[in-house]
């Protein structure tokens, strides 16, 4: 089975852990990670895990989201509701697809956020696309569970489908290369005194879509780190 990291972040509920767990083991799925977990462990997420709290036990458990995402070259969002500054969107279906299209030596992670309030914007920053799943406009929210079901019951369906046959393999750069990066550019906007720090608005957001749309590769990155040491040098 084609492997996604389901990455839960900050759950409130010990028992939605257990059954994220249990609907992943259920699909095939093994790459379970906790990003500050408000209570973890605890008997009642291995409680409802049942038969799948050897998935539980090896889950990995992270204080930050950084950390459970460092090595991913591709992250999905999951959100009931579109939001301000909009990613491109994606139901659980065109997810599944585009997660069999990146080369198994590769980490995708597919974000889940909190029962209350969901993904925070920072977090959403951090994300190539969005997925929703298709619900009741006047109740679209799922638990967080239901949602992790749907999500790699897709994924199970295109098992055996070799939708990424004969594609070349793109060295995309990882998550924590495109963080660096950011900082990297958003040292270098203040520098030139295109970016306020007082005032920032929205604008290292905007180049976040920007670049997260166009997916740059290991050498694509190397050059604009390249250009920023160029134009920090100029600077001082
Ligand atoms: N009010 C919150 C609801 C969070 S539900 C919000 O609008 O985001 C908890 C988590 O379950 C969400 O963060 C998301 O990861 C997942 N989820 C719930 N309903 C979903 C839906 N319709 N589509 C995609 N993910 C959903």
């Amino acid at each position: 089975m084609k492997q996604a990291r389901i990455v839960l972040v900050n759950t409130s509920h010990p028992g939605n852990i257990g059954a994220a767990a249990r609907a992943m083991k259920n699909m095939g799925q093994s790459d379970l990670c906790l990003v500050d977990p408000q209570r973890y462990p605890s008997a009642e997420a291995t409680a409802r895990a049942s038969g799948a709290d050897d998935l539980l036990a090896r889950a990995k458990c992270f204080g930050t989201l950084n950390g459970a995402i460092a090595d991913a070259v591709l992250v999905i969002g999951t959100s009931a509701r579109s939001r301000s500054l909009p990613l491109p969107m994606l139901d659980p279906r065109a997810c599944a697809k585009l997660v069999y299209e990146q080369p198994d030596t590769k980490t995708v992670a597919i974000l889940f956020g909190r029962e209350r309030t969901g993904l925070s914007n920072e977090e959403l920053d951090r994300c190539h696309y969005l997925v929703q799943i298709p619900s009741n406009p006047e109740y679209s929210s799922l638990n967080i569970a239901a949602a992790v079901q749907i999500i790699v019951y897709e994924l199970s369906l295109l098992a055996g489908d070799p939708v990424n046959a004969g594609q070349t393999e793109i060295d995309y750069a990882t998550a924590q290369q495109m963080e660096q990066f950011y900082d990297h550019l958003e040292e270098t906007l203040v520098e030139l005194e295109f970016l306020d720090p007082v005032n920032p608005k929205q604008l290292m957001r905007r180049l976040r879509r920007l670049f997260g749309r166009t997916r740059p590769d290991q050498n694509e990155i190397n050059i604009l780190r390249g250009i920023l040491t160029a134009m920090n040098k100029k600077c001082s």
